[in-house]
C-alpha cells in the first residue's frame, strides 16, 4: 500500500527529521553557498550574510488563551532570526483562507499580527491573500518568512566568549556548544501547548494556563550585549526535551540537566499529571534556552532577571563530556535519559 503522510511527521520530532532527512534535503541540497545551509536545519539559514527564516501556522484553534494564530505568525519568525543572533528586518506575511471564513474574525487576527510586529519592532512588508473552496483547507492558515543582518550585539557578544574559551563560528549555532557551557533557559514552560490543549478539549483548566506567545528578540538583544552566549534556540514543538537534544546531537557533547530547576507553573505540571504527558515536551512560544561559558552564565541569567519576559530565568545543566546524549538529574535523585520526543505530544499548536 502507498505510504501516506501522518500527522505525527509534522510534529517537530524525530519522525518529522526522519521525513525532512529522507524525503525533502536530498532534493535540495546542492551546492550553494550559504554559510548556514539548510541541511544543517538550525533555526535559520543564512546567506551573504541575510538571516533568512520561513514557518507555516496551522494552530487549532485559531483563537486561544493569551494569543491567536497571528501573533504566533509574527513570533514565530521572528524568534527564530533572533536566536541566530541575528536583527530582524523585515517579514512577509502568506494567507490562505477558507472560503466562509468570516471577516470580523479575519481583521481580529490581522491587526493582532500588525500589533505584535510593532511591539518587535519587525515591520511586515510584502505579503500575499488566498483564498480557497470551503474544506479545501481548515479555516485559515498563514505563513510568515523573515529576513534579519547581523546584529551589533552579536560581535559584542562574540568578542566576550572569545575571553574565555576559543570560539571560531560567526553565529549562535545548535552546534557551539562545549563541556562546561551552561544552559540557561529563560522562563517557565509548557504554557502554550497545554493552552492549547485544555481549551481544546475544555479540560477546565483552561482559565489558569495562558500561551506565552511573545517576540523575544529584544529580550535577546539584552542577553548578547551582555555577552558570553556561544548557542540560542527556541524550544517549540517538542519543548526542552526536543532542544536539548538537538544542542546535544549537533555539538556532539552530553547535556545534564537539573530537573528540581526547571520552572513549570503548577497549572502545567497538573494537566500534565492528569493528561499523562511530559512538559519537557510541550512546545513554548515565547522561550529562550541559551548555552552560556560558564564565567558569564550568572550575568546573563541577571541581565534576563530584568525584564518581564526573563524575570524566570535560570540556569537549568551544562555540557559535560561524561555522558551521552542528554540526562535528567531528577527530584527524586536519580537519573533519566531525555530522548528526543518522537513528536510534540500536542498535535497542531503552531
Ligand atoms: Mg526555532
Amino acid at each position: 500500500m502507498a505510504e501516506k503522510i501522518k500527522l505525527a511527521q509534522g510534529a517537530g520530532g524525530e519522525l518529522m527529521d526522519k521525513l525532512i532527512k529522507d524525503k525533502i534535503l536530498k532534493y535540495f541540497v546542492k551546492k550553494d553557498n550559504s554559510e548556514v545551509s539548510l541541511s544543517m536545519l538550525d533555526d535559520a539559514a543564512v546567506i551573504e550574510d541575510i538571516v533568512f527564516s520561513t514557518d507555516s501556522h496551522t494552530v487549532q484553534p485559531i483563537i486561544f488563551p493569551g494569543g491567536d494564530i497571528g501573533s504566533l505568525a509574527v513570533s514565530g519568525t521572528v524568534n527564530d532570526i533572533a536566536v541566530m543572533g541575528a536583527k530582524s528586518l523585515a517579514l512577509s506575511t502568506g494567507f490562505i483562507i477558507e472560503e466562509g471564513f468570516p471577516i470580523e474574525t479575519f481583521e481580529k487576527i490581522v491587526m493582532n499580527m500588525g500589533k505584535c510586529s510593532e511591539d518587535a519592532g519587525v515591520p511586515i512588508i510584502t505579503g500575499d491573500t488566498k483564498v480557497v473552496e470551503k474544506g479545501a483547507i481548515q479555516e485559515f492558515m498563514i505563513n510568515t518568512s523573515g529576513i534579519g543582518t547581523r546584529s551589533k550585539f552579536l560581535d559584542i557578544n562574540i568578542k566576550e566568549v572569545k575571553r574565555y574559551r576559543s570560539f571560531n563560528q560567526r553565529w549562535l549555532l545548535d552546534s557551539n556548544l562545549e563541556k562546561g557551557d551552561k544552559i540557561i533557559l529563560s522562563g517557565n514552560i509548557g504554557e502554550h501547548g497545554i493552552a492549547l490543549l485544555s481549551f481544546r478539549e475544555g479540560y477546565g483548566f483552561e482559565t489558569k494556563v495562558k500561551s506565552d506567545v511573545a517576540p523575544i528578540n529584544i529580550l535577546l538583544e539584552k542577553a548578547l550585549a551582555q555577552g558570553g552566549i556561544v548557542s540560542a534556540k527556541d524550544p517549540t514543538r517538542g519543548g526542552l526535551a526536543n532542544t536539548a537534544n538537538e544542542f546535544s546531537d549537533k555539538s556532539h557533547i552530553g547535556i545534564i540537566l537539573d530537573e528540581e530547576r526547571i520552572p513549570i507553573p503548577d497549572g502545567v505540571r497538573s494537566a500534565c499529571d492528569m493528561l499523562g504527558i511530559d512538559p519537557l515536551e510541550i512546545g513554548n512560544e515565547g522561550k529562550v534556552i541559551f548555552g552560556v561559558v560558564k564565567e558569564k552564565a550568572e550575568d546573563v541569567l541577571n541581565v534576563l532577571k530584568k525584564y518581564p519576559l526573563g524575570k524566570n530565568a535560570t540556569i537549568i545543566g551544562e555540557g559535560t563530556d561524561k555522558i551521552r546524549g542528554v540526562v535528567l538529574q531528577t527530584t527524586v535523585g536519580g537519573r533519566r535519559i531525555l530522548h528526543k520526543p518522537l513528536g510534540d505530544p500536542v498535535p497542531r499548536i503552531c
